[in-house]
């Protein structure tokens, strides 16, 4: 007989959270609430994932280049290290909060068990504009953040990695200053490393090549033919860009494409390869050639069959929820929708595949990277795409099928697997000391 589910004790917010304004974590509670339900007797759990275990946040002075200091606010907070250790990205942008933060690493927590890697979740970053950084006080900037959190990360404790505007050379600063710091070289405290140093084959694609991998399963399931449908992609980074890429190569039209600085709109399609070339070039779409620039807002009545939100969070709104024409919805970013966004295109019978099991594949290969300098062992780049690939389809398929049974959205269904695995873990350790 099934244990009857038991509502669990209401806590009240923890006190460095302001009521009024949550933010993206606001979103991250509304998305337990909804899950809780389903969670049988580990609900009484659940509160641990309603508060992180552990948030750090540092001052990060540099000097500038005219000799004047500067001083960031920088972040680093471990959501929950149940399954493992904290893992997540570093984010450096000037709208950065710590609510934001805490939503990213509770994200990762649950991106992390719904495709079941042993990790738990973490992010860190630092409220700083770097476009307006030169190369040396970036440097700074990143080397004296990863000695103000090095009390808590670790390639055993917590592992960042890249996000929006950090990257691989970012990430080689990260770790020649925790290995300086330990006095021995630990290739293993970041992912998203160079290759030249213990970085893996396919990570800098992995993300993108994970929304593809499952944008064409959803595709499937639906009965859409992707070799004609029209995609709309928000932010053409590392991931909205390359997944981009790949549905092109696909057959897709990439009719619309929006980033930080422009729209542009082109409904026979674009020359994805030359946009991409073009935003390497020129840092941004603007200015590139054979598509009408239409005002931002625009973007969300573009005509297309798939959209990738693939930029930041809290993007697809309640106000914008109704208006999107895509049949499809593939969360390249993390946290894109809102959970009121979320009811409205449910209600629209608009399929959304959830950042937690869309943008896996970036975890998944920082998974494959940290294995392989452990072992000092490295895999060809088909090795890591097919393991990938197979990673990205058991988890998908795991939460459609669990989404048909429950009769409820995939994200639900993904929340519901993970927290689960979570709240076992937890569990099973119980409560030490
Ligand atoms: P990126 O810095 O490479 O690219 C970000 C893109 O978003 C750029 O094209 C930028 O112009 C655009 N952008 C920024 N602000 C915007 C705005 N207000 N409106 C429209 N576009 C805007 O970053 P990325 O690594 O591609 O990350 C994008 C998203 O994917 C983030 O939410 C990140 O957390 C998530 N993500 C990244 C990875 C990864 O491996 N890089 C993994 C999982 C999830």
């Amino acid at each position: 007989m099934q244990t009857p589910f038991i509502p669990p004790v209401q806590h009240a917010l923890p006190s460095y959270l302001d009521p009024e304004n949550l933010g993206p974590w606001g979103d991250y509670l509304q998305q337990i609430d909804r899950v809780t339900p389903y969670l049988g007797p580990l609900s009484r759990w659940v509160e641990t994932l309603k508060r992180p275990k552990r948030i750090l946040v540092v001052d990060v002075p540099i000097e500038l280049d005219n000799g004047t200091m500067a001083h960031f606010e920088g972040y680093r907070v471990q959501h929950n290290t149940s399954r493992g250790p904290g893992k997540g990205g570093v984010r450096f942008h000037p709208e950065v909060t710590l609510s934001e933060v805490m939503a990213l690493s509770a994200w990762m927590s649950v991106k992390n068990a719904a495709v079941n890697l042993p990790f738990g979740g973490a992010k860190g970053g630092i409220r700083v504009d770097p476009k307006t950084l030169s190369r040396g006080e970036l440097e700074r900037l990143t080397r004296r953040y990863t000695s103000e959190i090095g009390v808590i990360i670790g390639p055993t404790k917590d592992i960042p990695a890249p996000d929006v505007n950090t990257n691989a050379q970012v990430m080689a600063w990260m770790m020649d200053t925790y290995s300086m710091n330990q006095g021995a070289t630990h290739t293993a405290v970041v992912t998203g490393k160079p290759i030249a140093l213990g970085g893996s084959l396919g990570r800098k694609e992995a993300t993108g090549r994970g929304v593809f991998t499952v944008g064409v399963l959803a595709a499937q399931h639906m009965g859409l033919n992707l070799s004609a449908a029209r995609l709309a992609v928000q932010g053409f980074g590392n991931v909205g860009g390359v997944a981009a890429l790949l549905f092109a190569q696909a057959g897709a039209l990439l009719v619309a494409v929006q980033d930080h600085a422009a729209t542009l709109y082109q409904p026979a399609g674009m020359d994805a390869q030359a946009l991409w070339q073009h935003v390497q070039t020129h840092g941004s779409v603007v200015g590139f050639e054979g598509a009408e620039t239409l005002p931002r807002d625009g973007f969300w009545d573009t005509p297309c069959d798939v959209m990738i939100p693939a930029a930041l969070e809290q993007q697809i709104t309640a106000d914008n929820a109704h208006r999107l024409q895509a049949r499809l919805i593939i969360e390249g970013a993390n946290g894109p929708t809102t959970p009121a966004a979320d009811d409205i295109l449910h209600a629209r019978n608009i399929l959304v595949v959830p950042d937690v099991i869309a943008n896996a594949g970036g975890v998944t290969v920082s998974y494959f990277e940290w294995v392989q300098d452990f072992s000092s062992f490295f895999w060809s780049e088909e090795d890591v795409n097919a393991r990938l690939v197979r990673i990205m389809t058991e988890a998908f398929e795991g939460i459609w099928q669990m989404a048909q049974e429950h009769q409820v959205s995939l994200r639900t269904a993904a929340f519901i697997s993970a927290c689960s695995r979570i709240l076992q873990a937890r569990e099973l350790r119980g409560l030490y000391p």
